[in-house]
């Protein structure tokens, strides 16, 4: 089988951790424990080839439809303006969480 590394870039709370644990063990944590921000934006910035790298754009907390802070055209327009999919989650329902890491690994496969 063949390892392949994801890398998940975003404000602190925005709900990196919780998706990935939502993925990987079925579980939702409430807790929020800000973790490792600096050392991760010092590897992504060395990252080489960035626009070969397969990405795509991730709205989450869509469960909280009541409390949206960004508009969903604004999603759109920027996830069009880098050229990837948008896709919106939530990993305390757990809608659209194997969707995000599937797609990717899809494209992945697929270059
Ligand atoms: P990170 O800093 O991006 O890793 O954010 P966390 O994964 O630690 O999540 C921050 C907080 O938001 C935690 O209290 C989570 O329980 C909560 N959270 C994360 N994703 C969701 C979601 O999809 N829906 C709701 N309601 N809360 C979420
Ligand atoms: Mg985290």
């Amino acid at each position: 089988p063949t390892l392949h590394k994801v890398i998940m870039v975003g404000s602190g709370g925005v709900g990196k951790s919780a998706l990935t644990l939502q993925f990987m063990y079925d579980e939702f944590v409430e807790d929020y424990e800000p973790t490792k921000a600096d050392s991760y934006r010092k590897k992504i910035l060395r990252v080489k080839n960035a626009e070969n790298i397969p990405f795509l754009l991730v709205g989450n907390k869509s469960d909280l439809a009541e409390k949206r802070r960004v508009p969903l055209d604004a999603c759109r327009e920027r996830a069009a303006a880098w050229q990837v999919p948008y896709v919106e989650t939530s990993a305390k329902t757990r809608d659209n969480v194997d969707k995000v890491f599937f797609d990717l690994m899809r494209e992945i496969r697929s270059r």
